[in-house]
């Protein structure tokens, strides 16, 4: 038996719970994984809630990503007592996911945990600050460096935020985070902030191009948000967007595509690459400095995370959450 968040929909309402469920229920895969860590991410909470259709099908194990230790494996490339990882692939939307003590996975869907790290600081960063690193990755590639101007951050005190913070702050560029919550100005300088903007700056409708300011931005808001940090981009800047945290809908112009060159770069992590995915998680092993992941994040145990689930939603977690799935 092991114990998993289990979200469930059948003849009565969504609902979801920690459960005793039988290894047997495990769904097919080459590798059975003891999960070490999990972590709540913004797609797991409004799976947990519902309030998203992240989930599909049912019953469900969510969970987007989990490090731990391979129990057992008919894949060659995986042997007992292995240190995995795994984020996205549809894992815990509909393939029994990582809020669990153990999960049956598709071996390709793994890469091993960077020596640099623990299962625990693995999962600290987990999908959220793989995609940070991924966003980070989008704007080098497009030829931003700290010599190129500013960076903007949105949704900085969030997982995504918080961890592209304390990236680009390393790696030297001076980044500027936007925030709802100016409570948190001093969380934000710590991981390297060195300016701090109002949310509500950039969420009211805006001008199709407005002061060029931002070599590059990393969004995690989607609507009015993304559109005002593409219409203050400056001429060839470059914004990676991943997020929809503040609506899934983009009502901008082409203006400061056509007249100012800028690049809308997309980053899915879910789907992303084998290849991309180890580069990613090299570069954390380089550019995050690990006394800051240990400052952004906050464990919970299994039992815990269908409360936090709500608080996520609200934009009232800090940081990264990290969950012992064994507590
Ligand atoms: P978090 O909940 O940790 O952080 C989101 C942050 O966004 C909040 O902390 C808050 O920051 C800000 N925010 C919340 N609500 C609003 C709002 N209504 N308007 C403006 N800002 C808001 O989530 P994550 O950082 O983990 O994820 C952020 C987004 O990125 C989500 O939409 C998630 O689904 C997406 N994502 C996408 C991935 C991909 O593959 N494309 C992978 C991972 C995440 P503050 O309080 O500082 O304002």
């Amino acid at each position: 038996m092991f114990k998993a968040v289990l979200i469930e929909r059948d003849a009565q309402p969504y609902r979801a719970g920690v459960q005793s469920l039988d290894e047997a229920r495990l769904p097919a895969g080459d590798v059975t994984v003891r999960i070490d860590y999990s972590t709540l991410n913004y797609k797991d909470a409004l799976a947990i809630t519902g309030k998203g259709p992240v989930v599909r099908q049912f019953p469900m194990v969510p969970g987007i990503d989990f490090a731990g230790t391979v129990a057992s494996s008919s894949n060659s490339a995986y042997k007992n007592g292995d240190k995995v990882l795994l984020n996205g692939w549809g894992v815990g939307e509909n393939h029994w996911g990582g809020l669990a003590q153990m999960a049956r996975v598709k071996g390709e869907w793994l890469i091993p945990v960077p020596s640099a790290f623990s299962s625990r600081q693995a999962m600290a960063i987990g999908t959220a600050g793989y995609t940070a690193m991924l966003c980070v990755i989008a704007l080098e590639r497009h030829g931003i460096t700290p010599d190129s101007g500013e960076i903007l951050v949105t949704g900085a005190a969030g997982g995504v935020g918080s961890v592209a913070l304390a990236v680009l702050s390393k790696l030297g560029f001076r980044v500027a985070a936007v925030t709802g919550r100016p409570a948190e100005s001093d969380f934000l300088k710590q991981l390297g902030a060195a300016e701090i903007l109002e949310r509500a700056q950039f969420a009211a409708p805006g001008k199709p191009l407005s002061k060029e300011r931002w070599a590059g931005a990393i969004d995690v808001v989607g609507s009015h948000t993304l559109a005002n940090v593409c219409a203050s981009l400056r001429y060839g800047g470059v914004v990676a967007a991943c997020g929809l945290a503040g609506g899934m809908d983009f009502p901008g112009t082409v203006a400061p595509f056509i007249l100012r060159g800028i690049t809308l770069a997309g980053i899915d992590s879910v789907m992303r690459p084998r290849i991309d995915r180890l580069e990613a998680w090299r570069r954390l092993t380089q550019d995050l400095d690990i006394k800051k992941l240990d400052f952004l994040t906050e464990e919970i145990t299994l039992s815990q995370v269908i409360e936090r689930a709500a608080l996520v939603l609200q934009g009232r977690i800090r940081g990264r959450i990290v969950v012992d799935t064994n507590r």
